[in-house]
């Protein structure tokens, strides 16, 4: 198993400086054993896919309206997404939910359209800290696991664990503390997905995360914004993966 590594830049990046950032990483990470993937604004997909089509770095969009096509001024289908270069997407990111009030119900119909598309999904789960500290994490995620993933099938799914407290923090979940939610979700799902962490990942943590057993990757927010930091990431990554497979 390769590690899959993400990186989600959120508003930051414009189509320039995000194809300069590519075409810096494409060369370095041309051997590695590990799935990697960008996220960047909508408006830079095409300008990254131009310099990386044919290579192992891949594409995301952040975020996609559920409909085909219509009046829905300010947003973009799966389908528009497909065209400019994107082969996953991240759907119910907790920035997505609590900012804008995303539903459980909307994010569900962004799966199934996603699935119906071919647009990889990457579904976002994960607690704020008031239910962790009132022990109602694994609730929440049972919660967001049902209405998220209701008659879609999971095995294209990729799941991010990102607890809401640890993300854009600096608070990292501690690697037993992601593993256990990690075991909980592979365990309630009864298949063998992907299940990423997300929150406050540094080039520091990422190996002890990465080598927990059911920790498969992870999804980077600030971090990856430096291609430094985000290849640091990559490799610890990649060990991780050579010590524990
Ligand atoms: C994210 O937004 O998905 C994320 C994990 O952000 P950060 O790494 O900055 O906490």
């Amino acid at each position: 198993m390769r590690p899959f590594i993400a990186g989600n830049w959120k508003m930051n990046h414009t189509p320039s400086s995000g194809k300069k950032f590519a075409e810096e990483l494409v060369p370095r990470i041309k051997s590695l054993g590990a799935d990697i993937v960008i996220f960047p604004p909508f408006v830079a997909i095409p300008s990254l896919y131009e310099v990386t089509k044919g290579t192992s770095l891949k594409i995301g969009a952040q975020d996609f309206y559920w409909e085909e096509k219509g009046a829905f001024t300010g947003e973009i289908s799966a389908e528009m997404l497909k065209e400019a270069g994107a082969e996953y997407a991240i759907i119910g990111h907790s920035e997505r939910r609590n900012i804008f009030g995303e539903s459980d119900e909307l994010v569900n119909l962004k799966l199934k359209t996603a699935v119906d598309s071919g647009l990889k999904p990457v579904l976002c789960i994960g607690e704020k800290l008031a239910e962790r500290e009132s022990g109602r994490t694994k609730d929440k995620i049972k919660f967001q696991l049902d209405a998220g993933l209701s008659g879609v099938s999971t095995e294209k799914v990729i799941i991010a664990y990102e607890p809401i407290w640890a993300i854009g923090t600096g608070k990292t979940a501690t690697p037993q503390q992601a593993e256990e939610i990690h075991c909980f979700i592979s365990e309630y799902l009864d298949e063998r997905v992907k299940i990423l962490y997300g929150g406050s990942v540094k080039p520091a943590n990422a190996y002890q995360l990465m080598t927990q057993s059911h920790i498969d990757g992870v999804l980077v927010g600030g971090a990856s914004l430096k291609i430094d930091s985000f290849y640091d990431i990559i490799r610890n990554g990649i060990k991780a993966f050579e010590e524990k497979n």
